[in-house]
Order: C-alpha cells, then structure tokens, then sequence
C-alpha cells in the first residue's frame, strides 16, 4: 500500500487519502453517530457497537449554536437543522414569586458569529444524523465489556461473548464510558494512570428532563412566537431550577434541576449510572409538580403533557479526565470531559472531537502503533484546551442557576454585567468553530473570525476548488476503502489470546 504524506508539518495542498485503518467504535450517541457519519464522507472503513436496542435521545433539547453550524453545513445538513429549529435571541430568568430576577441576549450571535443559536429537539437531532449511517454499519443490542490491544490491532469482547477486530478503538461510550474503564485498568497496571483519573466521576445535581407532546389551544399561543421561548426559574428557598425551552413543532422541551447537599449527594450515590429507570423519575416528577411558570402553568401540567416515556432522570456529572488515548484506543465526548449542561456544551463538545479527531484520522499515514500515537496526541493537542475552556464556562453557567449565596452574588454581578463584557463572554465560546479538513471548507460570515485552531488551518489548506476535494473523497469512498480491511484487520495475537481483560460494566 501507498502511504500518503502525513499533513503535519507538510507543505504540500494536495490532500491525502483517506487511511486504510479500520475503526470500531463503541457508543451510538451523539459523539458516536457524528464520527460515523464524518468516517462515511471520508471514506474511512468503521463499525459501531451500540449497547441499546434503539437509541431513544431522551431529554430536553439541544442548542446547535455557530461553533457547530459550520460543520453540518460542510455536510450539507444545516437546512435541515434550521428548518426544526428555533432561534434564541434572549432568556429571561425569574424567582419562583415569577419576578423577573435576570436576563441575557443572543441576538448578535447571527452578525458576529454567522450563525444564530439553534435550538432543536435532541430526538429530531439525532435522528437527522443518525438517518444517514448506513443500517449495517450499526450493531444495535451489542453492549461491549472489555477491550485488548497490542502492536498490531485491538479487539473487543461483547456481552454475547464476540469478540471484534480493529486498527483503531473509538470510546464515544459516555460518562460511564466501559472503554475507558477497560483502557485505564491496563493503562494503571502500567503505572501511568494519573490519580485523578481513578476518581469517580462527581456531581452535585440530578435532573429530571422531558419534551411534551404538540402543544395546541389559546393557552399556548405565546409558542407560536417565531423565536424560541427560553425561560429559567429559580427558587428561593428551594434546591430547584426549572428551565424551558419552546421548539418550532410547538412543544416544550424542559429539565428540572435539583442541586444536592453533600447528604443528599451521598443518598444519590448508590444509584450511580448515567440514567435511572422510571421508578426514580416518577418520584422526582411528584415532589416538582407545582413548581410555577410563567404564561400560567405549572410543572405538573408541563409533565401531564409529556409523554411517559420521555421523562427521565439523570445525573449532572462533571468531570474532565486527564487520559484520552492510549495504544489504539482514544476517548471522544462524554467519555472524557463530563460537562454540566448549563452552557449547552457537552453534545457539541462531543461534535468537535469528532471533527478534530476524524480529520487526524483521515491523514493518518499507516496503521502502526507511533502514527497513531502522533494522531491521537494531536487530537488531544488541539481539543484538550477548548475542553478545559468548556468545562469552566460551563461551571460558570451552572452557577447562574443555581441558589448558594455565592451563585446569588454571580448572578447579581452578570445581571449588571455590560454589553460589551457578555459579549466577550460568548465570544470566547464561539469562536472555536473547527471543520473538517476533508470536504471543502465552508466561509465563515462572523465578524468575529474563527480563533486559530489547527483543524480549520489544515482544512484551509486543502480547500481546493470544492469539487476537487470532495470528488477525490467520493472516489474513495467508493471504490479504495478495502473490504479486504474491513474484514481482515485483526491483530492474530490478539484476536487468539485467551486472557481478556476482566469485564467492565457500563
Ligand atoms: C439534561 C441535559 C441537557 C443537555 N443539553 C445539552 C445541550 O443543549 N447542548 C449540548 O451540547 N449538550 C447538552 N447536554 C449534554 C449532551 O447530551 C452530552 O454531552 C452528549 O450527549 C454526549 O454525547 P456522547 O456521544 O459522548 O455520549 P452519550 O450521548 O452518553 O452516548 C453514549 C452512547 O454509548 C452507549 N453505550 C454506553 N456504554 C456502552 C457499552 N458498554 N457498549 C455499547 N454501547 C454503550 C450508550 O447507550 C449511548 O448511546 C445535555 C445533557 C443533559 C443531561
């Protein structure tokens, strides 16, 4: 086989090919699909193995703001998102008497970033883009447990006892990711796990989400507004927040935040997963039924309008682990940086792994182990940092929601906060606006240019005419990516040792 010339440190334009790795990735969430989806317009050979029968994207909804925008116009998808979505262009923030205690704008966000802030349903999302990864490509029902790897491949073992051979390992498994608990129990035998990454993911807050059926009558007439209606309520004397959102097919898409004691996080802990059953949102449900809201309703009456089955209870964990790769495996999404999801950035933190990570991968040069490594590191070079600012402003967010008295003061303080300072605020966060290096790259009409960022350099780099670029990935696509690859990578030393490692639940 060829090698193409690695993009790193080159001067060349011409683009490379993509690799002839084979990649197996674990989750069919969000961070997994929008891989998928990257890995078919690249012409990179991959599977997915996703634990659940059917991915039900529970929960509220989604914003899909400029930092993301620009990718799924690469992709061809933006219409389609903008035609389920609404545009914020302001919130409002009351007290549970429903006065009026805060309010911020996003008006400027089309004129400084190019984009508005989009607020879609998590269930039409996932839907848009899960839609066009090929069925087969998709191993529904196939929860996996464990992981090898060695020099020549990884293999992973499934609960049905198969076992699945690869090049490369994608753990887009979430927060209670069994790819990292099975990379890091190797990585710690090692001796080269760092201690914090041993911890347990923390949190401080549970949530009980739910979108409601259409919404129909007079009452609901204020959804008809062509923006979306983003209201936040927090209580005075009580450990809630509520928050709703209004979406363009007329429904409520809305989560009830409960910040916890250290008691009551301790009673909480038992019952550790990234989602509980119905049993423990029912008893949620009932103790926030007569929360208020405006336009007069109540959260009973919000839960009354939702179907059953699309209220859940989840856990606010937050945690950014330090180790996203090692050997053939590397980490994306949930499964290495945990993000409150006050600021809105934890799915489209996930998007940009994958937008960093797909387009490493497309120039990887071989399989072998170093280039990999080079790949990875690279990945991590780039989305480690914007992860970090993430985290923090999504800290910062959930301060602005909550109730202590130092949220009370960061409140009072963003309240007064000028124009020009929340501005800035949302400029470091949409900045980052990477794309893939693979498709031609899309203008950015921001007033307010995109930060440096690798990925978008070298995707500028290979913006040839757009028909070039994307008629050299179609050709791949279609005839280079070897079945001999998909079907062959296996590492024979690992595919025939005996001793997988112990079982990991997820
Ligand atoms: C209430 C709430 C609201 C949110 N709102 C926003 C928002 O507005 N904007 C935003 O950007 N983010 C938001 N987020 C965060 C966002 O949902 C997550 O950050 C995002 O879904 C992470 O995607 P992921 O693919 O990494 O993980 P997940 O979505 O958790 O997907 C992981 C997948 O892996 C599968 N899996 C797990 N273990 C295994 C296994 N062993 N074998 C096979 N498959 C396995 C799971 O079934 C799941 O399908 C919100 C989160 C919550 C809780």
């Amino acid at each position: 086989m060829s090698t193409p010339p690695s993009v790193a440190g080159s001067t060349s334009t011409t683009p490379p090919r993509p690799t002839k790795a084979k990649v197996l990735i674990v989750g069919a969430g969000i961070g997994g699909v929008v891989l998928a989806l990257l890995f078919e317009r690249a012409g990179i050979s991959y599977e997915i193995f996703e634990r659940a029968k059917k991915v039900v994207p529970l929960g509220s909804a989604i914003s899909l703001g400029p930092n993301v925008m620009y990718l799924f116009e690469q992709l061809g998808l933006a219409e389609e998102i903008q035609a389920h979505s609404k545009d914020i262009k302001d919130s409002a923030q009351y007290n549970d008497n429903l006065e009026l205690i805060g309010a911020h704008i996003y008006s400027h966000h089309n004129e400084r970033y190019g984009y508005a802030v989009n607020i879609i349903p998590r269930s039409i999302f996932y839907e848009i883009v899960e839609r066009r990864v090929p069925r087969e490509k998709i191993h529904y029902g196939t929860k996996v447990l464990s992981l090898m790897q060695n020099r020549e491949g990884v293999m992973i073992r499934t609960w049905d006892n198969q076992t699945h051979h690869g090049d490369i390992l994608v753990g887009a498994d979430g927060a209670y990711s069994a790819v990292r608990q099975s990379l890091y129990m190797q990585l710690d035998k090692k001796g080269v796990l760092p201690p914090t990454d041993k911890e347990r993911l923390p949190f401080t807050n549970t949530c009980l989400v739910g979108t409601t059926n259409v919404l129909e009558g007079e009452k609901f007439n204020f959804l008809d507004r062509e923006e979306c209606y983003f209201i936040s309520v927090v209580a005075k004397n009580k450990p809630y927040t509520w928050v709703l959102f209004s979406t363009r097919d007329r429904r409520i898409c809305w989560m009830v935040v409960q910040h916890l004691s250290k008691k009551s996080v301790k009673d909480n802990d038992s019952f550790r997963n990234s989602e509980w059953g119905p049993e423990a949102a029912d008893v949620m449900a009932k103790e926030v039924r007569d929360f208020p809201l405006p336009e007069n309703m109540t959260m009973g009456e919000l839960i009354d309008l939702t179907p059953k089955e699309l209220i859940s209870k989840v856990m606010l964990e937050e945690k950014l682990f330090e180790t996203w790769y090692g050997g053939r495996t590397v980490l994306l999404g949930d499964a290495c940086h945990k993000m409150h999801p006050a600021a809105g950035l934890g799915a489209v933190s996930a998007i940009h792994d994958a937008v960093v990570l797909a387009s490493r991968l497309f120039e990887l040069p071989s399989t072998e182990l170093g280039d990999l490594e080079k790949a990875f590191s690279a990945y991590k070079g780039e989305r480690y940092p914007m992860a970090v600012k993430s985290y923090e402003s999504s800290k910062t967010m959930a301060k602005l929601i909550a109730q202590s008295w130092i949220n009370v003061i960061v409140r009072a303080v963003t309240k007064h906060m000028p124009l020009f300072l929340w501005l800035k605020v949302m400029d470091s966060m949409m900045s980052y606006r990477p794309q893939v290096t693979f498709l031609p790259l899309v203008p950015d009409r921001g007033t307010i240019k995109p930060t440096k960022q690798i990925s978008l350099e070298l995707a500028k780099k290979f913006n040839h005419a757009g028909s070039d670029a994307s008629s050299s990935v179609t050709s791949v696509t279609s005839s280079s990516v070897a079945p001999s690859v998909a079907s062959s990578a296996v590492a024979p030393s690992v595919a025939s040792s005996a001793a997988a490692p112990p079982a990991t639940s997820a």
